[in-house]
């Protein structure tokens, strides 16, 4: 997590003359009162920009409380308002879109393409959940017994919580929070500290849209937020995005406190290629898949599966794509990936290359070369190309989460399934090939919740859910989609008789219905 700035004595809070990002809370910005906050970087220059404040317990009970309060009459507001209200969510994002964008290449560095991109993927949740009035039909039994007619309805669950990771700071919370309060739900976000902007640009236009304040609270911070609202017995539900580790914490500490939790966690998205994939097809998708957004995806490729004799041939189409990559500022046009998060990702990223050589790997590309490595101070890697990686080395066991590339070679499609099934995450995957029956095989025998057939980044669209298997996630109900509004609602079965007067008797016997 990002360095937390010890309490500074009365009155210092300000003392930077940094903006400071504050909490949102009951529909207005409030300042942090805890005394504790933390740096928010431009990834581009590796200057603080900003400064973002960190929540106490007591600050996160207070927004806790809010939207407690705010809750009977949202979930009382019927249907059609609320989906009025998402309507013009959805339409106010759309205008703005430039604007949530540019927050995100400020603190995230992400280019402005991508930035797009994010704020087009999270749209499509916020369109979703303009569905409302349909996605919460129930089911109706008429007669059921005699004069007896049974129904089920979906009611929301209370107030819920998002927990963020830095690498889609705009998106993933649309994830959650478009579904959770067209449900009825009130809702808490906790973003990640790194690029906490865009949250409270989101909620300014949610309360532009007409939600009732109070509907939407943003409390920043680390820990100490999460946990005040994992141990809250007012908070019912909680949705989380980050790493593995956090994530078993979220989900056991938040099952522990009797709420429902899906707790998404890390990846490592193998990409098969059989032999009889079209090379240059594949290259162009493993490369795009990689690198984008300085390869923190959670659904970037990191490692191709070469399967066969495709390998030679695959690796030189990969390594001949790479220096045409444009890395810069991600607000200069034509840069195509930007820099990382923080300076000691961008290390921990790099060190993977020397620990790959020092264990038998081939560096093909080593993005310590690039310019902006050694002369910039901010947080920029090159593209990286690790050949002959096998499954015991380190840079393989755990999730780089930059844009490194690594490459397993194997002899045939059994021991490339094998590699990917004995992973210990299951987000994302591809095969490359042209033979339909090949794909299908693939399909049905891999243990990843996410599959692309010849597309690399399969992430789904928003009427399906998105969601991987193994320590990619803990929990049941994967997010977004119709499963979002599962996880968001609960079922309640209705059994009822209005029966004629005249043929009322007492009846002992268990209720029957024949
Ligand atoms: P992270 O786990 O460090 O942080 C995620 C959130 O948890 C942040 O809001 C952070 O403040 C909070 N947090 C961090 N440490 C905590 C602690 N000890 N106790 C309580 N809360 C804590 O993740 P990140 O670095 O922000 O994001 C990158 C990770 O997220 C990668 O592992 C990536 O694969 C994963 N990710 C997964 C998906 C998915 O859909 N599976 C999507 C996006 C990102």
């Amino acid at each position: 997590m990002t360095h937390v700035a010890e309490p500074p004595a009365a009155g210092e809070g300000q003392a930077t003359g940094l903006e400071r990002i504050n909490h949102w809370i009951n529909g207005a910005r409030v300042a942090g009162s805890s005394g504790r906050h933390g740096p928010v970087y431009n990834p581009a220059t590796g200057e603080v920009a900003r400064e973002v404040d960190f929540a106490s317990t007591d600050e996160a009970n207070e927004a806790i409380r809010v939207a407690h309060e705010a809750y009977p009459a949202w979930r009382a507001t019927s249907i059609s308002k609320r989906t009025e209200i998402m309507f013009r969510i959805r339409n106010l994002v759309e205008q703005h879109r430039e604007e949530v964008a540019a927050h995100l290449t400020r603190e995230h560095g992400k280019v402005r393409t991508d930035a797009l991109g994010e704020v087009a993927r999270g749209l499509e949740n916020l369109e979703f959940a303009t569905g409302i009035p349909h996605l919460l039909k129930g089911g109706f039994s008429e007669q059921v017994s005699s004069g007896i007619d049974v129904y089920q309805i979906r009611q929301p669950l209370g107030v819920v919580a998002g927990i963020t990771p830095f690498n889609f700071p705009a998106m993933v919370p649309m994830w959650m929070f478009a579904n959770a309060i067209a449900c009825g739900n009130t809702f808490i976000l906790k973003p990640s500290e790194k690029d906490p902007s865009a949250s409270v640009y989101l909620a300014e236009l949610l309360k532009e849209a007409g939600l009732p304040d109070g509907v939407f609270n943003v409390v920043h911070g680390d820990k100490v937020a999460v946990d005040a609202i994992l141990h809250h017995p007012d908070v019912a539900a909680v949705s989380f995005v980050g790493s593995t580790p956090i994530a078993r914490y979220i989900y056991e500490t938040g099952t522990a406190n009797g709420k429902r939790v899906q707790a998404l966690g890390g990846a490592k998205n193998h990409m098969i290629v059989l032999p009889d994939a079209d090379i240059d097809m594949a290259a162009d998708a493993a490369v795009s898949a990689a690198y984008g957004s300085a390869g923190e995806r959670c659904m970037a490729i990191s490692v191709v599966v070469a399967v066969g004799d495709v390998a030679d041939p695959l690796v030189d189409a990969l390594e001949e794509r790479l220096p045409k990559i444009k890395i810069g500022p991600g607000h200069e046009e034509g840069s195509e990936m930007g820099p990382l998060i923080t300076k000691e990702h961008r290390d921990k990223v790099a060190s993977y290359l020397e620990s790959g050589v020092s264990q038998g790997a081939t560096l093909r590309a080593d993005g310590r070369r690039h310019v902006l490595y050694s002369e910039s101070q901010g947080f920029f890697l090159g593209v990286s190309l690790l050949d002959n990686v096998t499954p015991e080395m380190e840079c393989y066991r755990n999730e780089i989460f930059g844009p490194v590339l690594e490459v397993v070679r194997v002899p045939d499609y059994p021991s490339a399934l094998a590699l990917v099934n004995d992973n210990q995450y299951g987000n994302g995957t591809a095969i490359f090939t042209r033979d339909g029956g090949a794909a299908r095989q693939y399909q049905f025998d891999v243990n990843v919740g996410m599959v692309g057939i010849n597309v690399p980044i399969p992430v789904p669209v928003a009427y399906y859910s998105f969601g991987g298997w193994k320590a990619s996630l803990f929990g049941d109900l994967h997010m977004y989609g119709p499963e979002g509004i599962q996880f968001y609602t609960r079922g309640k079965v209705v059994t009822a008789r209005w029966p004629d007067p005249g043929t009322s008797s007492v009846d002992l016997g268990f209720p029957r219905t024949r």
